[in-house]
């Protein structure tokens, strides 16, 4: 299992990438390279501009596998795997990866009052949406999996070094919801650290805007039409240094009767969250927040996930509702937003 199952090669936001600048002396000139590799279930996609290009993204690249080996369900040898497996028995000590995603993960929980839990797991495992053998489960199974959810239980200690207890038997940590919001930022800090201080990383359409484009302005990512075939967008969002993270129903699933199952689960009903919305976008500073927010507001649903995105300083968001209207926070209004596809309209 890996920490994220996202369609590979997917991406559900995708980024008009023109480095150049009119402005530009052409001896300077210097073409983008872009490196791209399968991890964290996922295309990962960086795109910059540097003499020392190859080599930095294969750091980049290098320090992902060792977040996704510290992260991922799917190994018996990772630290969630060895976490989950001393549920309810005793405390595991951890990487300082794995206890500030922990910690950052739980900080969201307690913002969407458990709308995002890491704890999931117990339900993401009777689901097993997207492994192609997805059945309803009974709805004893479901009561049964929604009682071990409880990010409160957790116990996230760094006294002597960091550690986690996973409190109770059967609980199981799932960080598919923020991980590669992790991987993100690390990605960029790798990147800074290096002096490089604009471009393009996409891990799965968790997109990392690193400062501005050469000429000064805003990078252009397009938001996925939730309802039309992948790389299809609907919109495009004007960011300077931002992650631009969407979660959306129609990014793994399946039908039964009829009716549509998806990955991002209802902590609170132990179903595939049902509301009006295919597709929430969060765009702030850093990944790892984006990330666990857009799965939270999704789950959240427009009304309850407006409130939350407007209450949050420096937090923008896109919601899409299933009758294609689109709902934009109150610091997209000023045309950093722009709907291009008119199937779609903004609510009045
Ligand atoms: P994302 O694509 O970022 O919205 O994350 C979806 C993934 O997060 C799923 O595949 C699950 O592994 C996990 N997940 C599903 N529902 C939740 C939830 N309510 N809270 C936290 N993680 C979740
Ligand atoms: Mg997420």
């Amino acid at each position: 299992m890996v920490v994220n199952r996202k369609l590979a090669g997917w991406a559900t936001a995708f980024i008009f990438l023109a480095f150049s600048c009119a402005g530009c002396s052409t001896t300077e000139k210097q073409e983008p390279y872009t490196a791209r590799d399968f991890k964290l279930d996922t295309e990962i996609i960086i795109t910059i501009e540097d003499s020392q290009a190859p080599k930095i993204c294969s750091h980049i690249l290098q320090r992902i596998t060792q977040i996704e080996k510290k992260m991922t369900l799917f190994s018996n040898d990772s630290e969630i795997a060895r976490l989950n497996a001393q549920a309810g028995l005793k405390s595991v000590e951890v990487s300082t990866d794995t206890h500030y995603v922990l910690s950052r993960a739980v900080f969201i929980s307690t913002l969407t009052q458990g709308a995002y839990d890491p704890t999931i797991g117990p339900l993401v495992k009777l689901w097993d949406i997207g492994s192609g053998l997805a059945t309803v489960p009974s709805a004893t199974g479901i009561q049964k999996a929604k009682a071990l959810v409880d990010y409160k239980s957790l116990q996230i200690n760094n006294d002597s070094g960091p550690s986690v207890l996973v409190t109770r038997p059967g609980q199981v940590v799932d960080l598919g919801g923020i991980a590669k919001g992790y991987a993100g930022d690390e990605a960029k800090r790798i990147l800074l650290e290096h002096g490089v201080l604009r471009g393009i990383i996409n891990l799965g359409g968790n997109v990392m805007a690193i400062g501005s484009k050469k000429d000064g302005s805003p990078w252009r990512v397009g938001i996925q039409n939730p309802l039309a075939p992948r790389g299809t967008y609907l919109g495009i969002v004007y960011v300077t240094d931002k992650a631009v993270v969407t979660s959306g129903g129609y990014e793994r699933y399946f039908i039964k009767d009829g009716r549509r199952y998806h990955h991002i689960i209802d902590p609170a009903t132990g179903y595939p969250a049902d509301n009006s919305l295919i597709s929430v976008t969060v765009v702030t500073k850093m990944g790892i927040d984006a990330d666990a927010l857009s799965t939270g507001a999704y789950v959240l649903g427009l009304t309850e996930g407006m409130k939350l995105i407007d209450s949050l300083d420096g937090v923008e968001a896109i919601f899409v509702t299933n009758d294609k209207k689109v709902y934009i926070s109150q610091g997209l209004k000023n045309n950093y937003f722009q709907l291009t596809d008119e199937d779609f309209s903004y609510d009045e």
